[in-house]
């Protein structure tokens, strides 16, 4: 049995009190509530969210204190400290190198054992640590009571009890934390006594390591020699790297670990790994005590067993995105006509006091159609993220990737690789980024490569806007289909390339499942703005930008002859309107009717003339180009020029298709058409049908993702070799899927 007593209590600094600001970390398992505390401490507004593993880099904080000002750095979640994750990499990293002055270890009070085995390998890394016993509300009401002196005793450092979604401690954690850095109270560095056999094979090591001056200095030689009993390779290779008599520290580390190995009959970390448990239970026996249950199951269990049932789990995921598309289109259509017609209605008024020429058409056509078409889908994509960061904050999305976990597996995908794929579903880069959570390279890249399939916060304008001028009754069950179908693309082109590329057997993985809570409303409504600020962000710079060039190109060069005198026609028009009008007197609706007839007729005309334009333009021509290729989809020169502009960010093919659609053109007055400009414009254009709009629905899924993506998937991978195939496969699938429907669409009709 180990012994639950300290050793080696470090010396107070002698050069304390600090007179610069102390950078204190804090650090801690997922869902620990670090990133809670960390907006408490600082008013920031970082992403809380329930997934384990979104956050993988660390975000650091000012703040002001009783007059002092300190550093806070919030580091990515960890269980533990050895190096099998970037999480676990990054943060222990960073304790190492940067020497925080004290390390705020946020402690989950309702799941103290595995909390605290973090806080044991904090302490060994010796830096001074001070513990908050956060979700201590959560803790009380599930009948847990911490003596938090008395264990604050047995571990050796301050404990403040917490409660950080409230702010609750934030005050009294500063004070000890300001304790600690000062040198007015004592974290000590205290180690666990790892029992006889180990502690002298421990001894052995450390009096190899300590050989090097230097490397004592840079390093705590304590935690070192622990990893090296337990073949930590991180450890190894700091060893290699920095230490003058690496081969013998090696050697004797080695023999250390096989004569573990061989007197405990198991290895050395698994030895380590006992001993802290049973350290950890000795002191939870003695500072805490948990009400007898009551046999009565608490209501995430109630709802557990429901959501996470082996059969009707997977169905509930399906069914509750489905209630959360239909309401967002429920709500979200009207708001966005109302924008679509708002941005119209100034295209018009614009378009009325400016005088004709290049300045007008750059107004109304290029800015207020490219960046009025991106922001009038908006409300939808509000919706729809508040939905999603609702089903976060709650914890059913970890729910969601333990139920998908079986059937990720059927397509031989990791586990893991549904976090990626879900957050893909706002935006794919974020989503390739949170694949480092994946630790085989294999699986990393396999997942980065399937990222972009999902449908995304930028297909969802274009999308919807399809669904609704196309299948108007049923958008939101078509949306929800395509959404499916992104899965269902991801999934298959997953296993396709398990089975030819990337062979090889899958690693188990462990989710987390956090208590279901009801997330604060202001919680929510700051991981919506998160992922909404973004979207409003690159609809006033990058889309503005792609807005202008598409608009130029789309311009440029101008028509020299028409083929046919357009202002002659339009004279036309007027001529037969005043004689029809001129005739006996009519009755008042048979003139409305006229003037509707003369206002369409005109509409149409400059309809005609702009497309004659467009076409001749440097884009008309691409478009065109491309056409042969693209025809057999249904696709004509204007979705062709659409799609091009696509690439920059898919959003920007509602731009482009406005401004060529001449979004801001209409007089106010004409009521009949100037409902959702974008939306009744395409659906009047004879060039779609439901088959070609479901074909470039399909098209827009799956083809070349964004160049952002592109960038950050290069990033990730380190070449330009996966990115460039990415762009390939996908545009290869896309075409061959939407001429497959677009060929059996007609052959149906
Ligand atoms: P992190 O993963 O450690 O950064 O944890 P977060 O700060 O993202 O918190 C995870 C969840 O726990 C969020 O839904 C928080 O609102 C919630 N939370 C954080 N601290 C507390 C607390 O002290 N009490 C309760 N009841 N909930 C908390
Ligand atoms: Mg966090």
């Amino acid at each position: 049995m180990p012994a639950p007593s300290p050793a080696t209590p470090a010396a107070p600094d002698p050069r304390r009190p600090l007179d610069r600001a102390p950078v204190v970390a804090l650090a801690g398992n997922p869902n620990a509530g670090k990133t809670s505390l960390f907006n408490a401490l600082t008013g920031q507004n970082q992403h809380v969210g329930n997934y384990p593993g979104v956050t993988v880099d660390k975000i650091v904080g000012r703040l002001a204190f009783e007059g002092r000002d300190i550093e806070l750095v919030d580091l990515p979640g960890t269980y533990s400290l050895s190096a099998y994750s970037i999480e676990e990499v990054v943060t222990r990293d960073f304790v190492l190198r940067d020497r925080p002055d004290v390390v705020v270890d946020v402690i989950d009070s309702t799941n103290l054992e595995r909390n605290l085995y973090l806080l044991l390998q904090l302490q060994e890394l010796g830096v001074p640590v001070v513990g908050a016993l956060n979700m201590s509300d959560e803790a009380e009401r599930k009948g847990i009571h911490v003596d938090d002196k008395q264990l604050s005793k047995l571990l050796g450092i301050p404990l403040v009890r917490t409660v950080a979604s409230r702010g609750t401690g934030k005050d009294a954690l500063l004070r000890a934390v300001l304790d600690v850095a000062d040198g007015r109270a004592n974290s000590l560095a205290r180690h666990l006594n790892y029992g006889e056999e180990l502690e002298d094979k421990h001894e052995e090591v450390m009096r190899a390591l300590e050989t090097d001056a230097q490397f004592a200095r840079s390093f705590s030689l304590h935690w070192v020699a622990i990893k090296l009993l337990e073949r930590d390779p991180d450890a190894r290779g700091k060893v290699e790297g920095s230490h003058a008599n690496a081969a013998q520290v090696l050697e004797v580390a080695d023999k250390a670990s096989e004569w573990i190995k061989r007197h405990f009959g198991k290895d050395a970390d698994v030895v380590v790994g006992e001993q802290r448990y049973a350290y950890i239970r000795g002191a939870l026996r003695e500072a805490v005590r948990v009400e007898p249950r009551t046999g009565r199951k608490d209501a995430t269990e109630l709802v557990d067993a429901v959501v996470l049932n082996r059969f009707l789990g997977v169905p509930i995921f399906l069914l509750v995105m489905l209630a959360i598309y239909a309401l967002t289109f429920q709500l979200g259509n009207p708001l966005s006509d109302l924008v679509q017609r708002g941005f119209g209605m100034l295209g018009g008024l614009l378009g009325g006091v400016l005088p004709d020429g290049v300045l007008k058409a750059f107004l109304v056509d290029g800015i207020i159609g490219g960046v009025g078409g991106v922001l009038g889908f908006f409300p939808i994509a509000l919706l729809l993220f508040l939905g999603l960061s609702f089903l976060e904050d709650v914890g059913y999305m970890a729910r969601a990737a333990f139920v998908m976990d079986n059937f990720l597996h059927l397509f031989g995908l990791h586990g893991r690789s549904f976090i990626p794929l879900m957050v893909s579903t706002g935006c794919a880069v974020p989503g390739v980024m949170s694949a480092r959570t994946l630790t085989n390279p294999r699986d990393r890249t396999l997942t980065i490569l399937i990222s972009p399939l999902m449908m995304c916060g930028a297909k969802t304008p274009v999308v919807a806007m399809l669904c609704a001028a196309f299948f108007p009754r049923y958008a939101a069950l078509m949306f929800w289909g395509l959404w499916l179908f992104g899965w269902g693309t991801a999934f298959v082109t997953g296993m396709v390339f398990r089975k030819t590329l990337f062979r090889g057997e899958d690693s188990p993985f462990v989710m987390e499942l956090p208590p279901y809570r009801l997330p604060t409303p202001r919680g929510v409504f700051t991981h919506m703005w998160h992922k909404a600020a973004s979207y409003v962000r690159k609809a006033g710079t990058f889309i503005l930008a792609a807005s202008i060039v598409i608009w130029a190109a789309l311009s440029f060069p101008r028509v020299t002859a028409y083929s046919t005198d357009y202002d002659a026609e339009a004279r036309a028009i007027e001529a037969v309107t005043s004689a029809r009008l001129a005739g006996a007197e009519l009755p008042q609706d048979r003139r409305a009717a006229i003037e509707r007839e003369r206002a369409r007729s005109l509409a149409d005309l400059e309809n005609r003339k702009r497309t004659e334009d467009a076409a001749a333009s440097f884009a008309g021509r691409a478009g065109r180009f491309v056409e042969p290729v693209m025809r057999h989809a249904g696709f004509d020169w204007k979705v062709n020029v659409a799609l091009f502009s696509g690439v920059a960010a898919k959003e920007v093919i509602i731009s482009t298709l406005g401004i060529v659609y001449g979004l801001g053109g209409e007089e106010p007055d004409e009521a009949d058409i100037a409902e959702a400009p974008l939306t009744s414009r395409i659906r009047a254009d004879r060039a779609y049908s439901p088959a070609s709009a479901l074909a470039l629905m399909v098209f827009v899924m799956i083809y070349i993702p964004c160049i952002a993506t592109l960038a950050v998937a290069r990033k990730e991978l380190g070449s330009m070799k996966w990115p460039a195939f990415m762009a390939g496969y996908t545009l290869v699938l896309a075409w061959v899927l939407a001429v497959a429907i677009f060929q059996i669409g007609r052959l149906l009709s």
